[in-house]
C-alpha cells in the first residue's frame, strides 16, 4: 500500500508530536508564557500507537517522534517499545526521535534497547550562558551529559542548530568542529515564521546562503548526494572529515521532494508544516474499533496535500505564516 499525493509524491515519513509541552522555552520557538493544548484532548499512548500503526500499514517506513519535548511525555518509553514491533517485523525501516537532550541521560539506554539507532539532538550553542538565554530554562551540562550517555549507548547523533543572526552564526565553525570531532553530523536550519513569539523574527533570521559563504572562507565544502529521508542537503567538510547539512525552508524550498506528513498529540494531521489545512483523525479513530474510517480519513487528507509552503520573513510581513508554534506540529 502506498500513499501518493496529488503531485505524485509518495508519503513514507510520519512525524508525530507526542506532546506540545516542553521543558525548554527556546526564544525562536515559543513565547515564555504558552497556552498548551488541554490534557483531556490528548490521544492516549494506545491511540497514538494505533494511529502510527495504521500509517505504517499504509506505507510509512520512517517514524520520528518529536514535540514539544518527546521525552517529557509520561510513559513515552512504553509507546516506543510498542512501536518497535514494526522494526522487528520489517514494516518500519527507522524509528527515531528529535529531542532537546535534557532527559537523554535517563533514557539513552532504553532507547537503544528499543531499537532506536539514530536521534537528532537540538543544540544551538556550546556556551552555557548563551544556552540558558536561548532556551530560557535549559541547562547545557545536562544536555552534554545526555549526549555522552547516548553515544555510550551506541546511538548515532545528529546535532541540529537553528542559525540565528548575531547569536550563533560566528559560533557555527566551533559547533561543527566539536560535533565532527565526536563523530556527529551537524545540520543548520533556517528559522521559520511559525507562531507568535516574544521576539522579532526579522532580527533573528539568517539566510543559510550567507552562512555557507562565510564558512567557505575557512572550510572546503563539497556537495554530496547523502540523504537521510529528510529535507537536509549535505556537504562533506574537508578540514574536519565530517558532514554538514543545510535545511533551507526560506531560501530554497524543498517541497518538490516532500515525503512527510505530521500528526499532533491530539490526532490532527497536518499535510504541510507551513500551511493551516489539517485533518482530524481523532474522531474517525474513536468512532470505530476497526481502522477503516481512520484509513479513509488519511487517504482523503493525503489527497489534498498542498504543493508546498510559502514562508516569508521580512519587515513588511509581521504575521507568522502559520499561527501554530513549531511545538504543536513538531520539528
Ligand atoms: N524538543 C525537541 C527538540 O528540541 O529537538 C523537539 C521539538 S523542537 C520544536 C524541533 C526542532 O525545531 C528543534 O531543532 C528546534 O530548534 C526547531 N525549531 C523550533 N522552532 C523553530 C522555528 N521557528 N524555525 C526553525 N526551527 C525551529
Amino acid at each position: 500500500m502506498h500513499m501518493i499525493d496529488p503531485f505524485g509524491r509518495t508519503i513514507s515519513y510520519l512525524r508525530v508530536s507526542v506532546t506540545d509541552r516542553c521543558d525548554f522555552r527556546c526564544t525562536y520557538c515559543m513565547a515564555e508564557d504558552m497556552a498548551f493544548l488541554p490534557k483531556r484532548d490528548l490521544l492516549s499512548l494506545e491511540e497514538l500507537d494505533r494511529l502510527c500503526s495504521v500509517f505504517i500499514e499504509k506505507g510509512v517506513r520512517k517514524l520520528r517522534l518529536t514535540g514539544g519535548e518527546p521525552l517529557v511525555r509520561k510513559n513515552i518509553m512504553h509507546l516506543i517499545r510498542e512501536l518497535s514491533r514494526h522494526l522487528h517485523s520489517g514494516a518500519l525501516e527507522e524509528l527515531t526521535l528529535t529531542t532537546n537532550g535534557s532527559q537523554l541521560a535517563r533514557f539513552a539506554g532504553d532507547l537503544a534497547d528499543a531499537g532506536v539507532r539514530r536521534i537528532n539532538v537540538s543544540l544551538d550553542t556550546l556556551d552555557p550562558e548563551k544556552f540558558r538565554a536561548i532556551t530560557r530554562w535549559g541547562n547545557l551540562p545536562k544536555v552534554l551529559e545526555g549526549i555522552d550517555a547516548a553515544q555510550a549507548a551506541g546511538l548515532k547523533i545528529k546535532i541540529n542548530a537553528v542559525a540565528l543572526k548575531g547569536f550563533n552564526d560566528a559560533e557555527i565553525p566551533e559547533l561543527m568542529r566539536w560535533a565532527h570531532g565526536r563523530g556527529m553530523d551537524l545540520t543548520v536550519i533556517e528559522t521559520m515564521p511559525m507562531g507568535e513569539i516574544d521576539e522579532d523574527r526579522t532580527e533573528q533570521y539568517l539566510p543559510l546562503s550567507l552562512l555557507r559563504a562565510q564558512l567557505e572562507q575557512a572550510f572546503t565544502l563539497n556537495d554530496i548526494p547523502y540523504k537521510t529521508g529528510g529535507p537536509a542537503r549535505y556537504v562533506d567538510v574537508q578540514e574536519t572529515g565530517g558532514r554538514l547539512g543545510f535545511i533551507t525552508p526560506m531560501t530554497h524550498n524543498f517541497c518538490e521532494s516532500c515525503n512527510r506528513v505530521r500528526l499532533t498529540c491530539t490526532g490532527t494531521l497536518y499535510m504541510c508544516l507551513g500551511q493551516e489545512d489539517a485533518a482530524d483523525l481523532r474522531a474517525p479513530l474513536r468512532a470505530s474499533e476497526g481502522n477503516e474510517p481512520v484509513s479513509a480519513a488519511i487517504d482523503e487528507a493525503i489527497g489534498r496535500k498542498p504543493k508546498g509552503h510559502d514562508f516569508v520573513i521580512d519587515r513588511r510581513t509581521s504575521r507568522p505564516a502559520v499561527s501554530r508554534h513549531m511545538s504543536v506540529t513538531g520539528g
